[in-house]
């Protein structure tokens, strides 16, 4: 059974149909890129998976767990991680305390206990060093990678990565890229939306290509970037 599952899924911002019922299985421990142009419906598509958009028509399981408002949402919420393109980190908080906060909410752990753990995932990350800092005194790559350590904190099944280097000055981009690889087939299942074209071919099992709301291509990296 794939982990995410996705039948004719649409999605309408007002007249605007930004996915035009879209199929796709992802199995665990994959690792998918999203790939096309800007404005295809990348975005939109993983942003149903953990319904921060919710899509008008099909359907969206999440390990099992139909994607839609209500009970279901917590458990789909659970299993899945997201990293955004901006960061999204909270500027009062130290960086330890930025990964620490979410095992504290949503798992109860203590603040001792998932202050622990959140040491152990930014060195992990390459920034033990940094904990005690806040998020504004670091630079935008690490401040990214402080965004993959609060992520893999609430220990998702799933990992949605939207453009995670877009915001980053291009001298940045390789760490980042480089914490994501090293999180490529260690288990968890990767979906990304990415223009780093590079690191899809390396890291990709599967490229998913997107163009005006529909999927127009599902292939390997060897068939994709050879037919392109
Ligand atoms: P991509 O990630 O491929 O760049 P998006 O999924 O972000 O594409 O956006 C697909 C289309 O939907 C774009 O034309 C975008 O402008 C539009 N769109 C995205 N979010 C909204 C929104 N909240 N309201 C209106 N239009 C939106
Ligand atoms: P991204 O390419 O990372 O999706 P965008 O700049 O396209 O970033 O979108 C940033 C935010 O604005 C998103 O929440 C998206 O849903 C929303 N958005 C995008 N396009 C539109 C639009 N045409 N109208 C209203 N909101 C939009």
């Amino acid at each position: 059974e794939p982990i995410i599952h996705m039948r004719g899924v649409q999605k309408r911002y007002g007249h605007f149909t930004a996915l035009k019922g879209v199929d796709l299985d992802v199995a665990a421990g994959e690792v998918v890129v999203l790939l096309g142009p800007s404005g295809s419906g990348k975005s939109t598509l993983i942003r149903c998976i953990n319904h921060l958009e919710e899509y008008d028509a099909g359907d969206v399981f999440v390990g099992g767990v139909r994607v839609e408002r209500g009970r279901n949402l917590l458990k789909v919420r659970q299993q899945t991680g997201m990293v955004f393109q901006a960061f999204n980190l909270f500027p009062n908080l130290s960086v330890l305390d930025n990964v620490a906060l979410g095992p504290v909410r949503v798992k109860k752990l203590s603040w001792d206990e998932s202050r622990a753990k959140a040491r152990t995932l930014l060195t992990r990350v390459g920034i033990g060093a940094q904990a005690e800092k806040f998020p504004t005194q670091l630079s935008g790559g690490q401040q990214q990678r402080v965004g993959i350590a609060r992520a893999l904190a609430m220990e998702p099944r799933i990992l949605l990565f939207d453009e995670p280097t877009s915001a980053l000055d291009p001298e940045m981009v390789g760490e980042v890229l480089d914490v994501i690889k090293g999180l490529a087939h260690s288990g968890v299942t990767l979906v990304l939306v990415t223009h780093e074209m590079g690191f899809a071919r390396q890291v990709a099992d599967r490229i998913v290509f997107m163009e005006d709301g529909e999927i127009r291509e599902v292939s390997t990296p060897d068939v994709f970037f050879s037919s392109t």
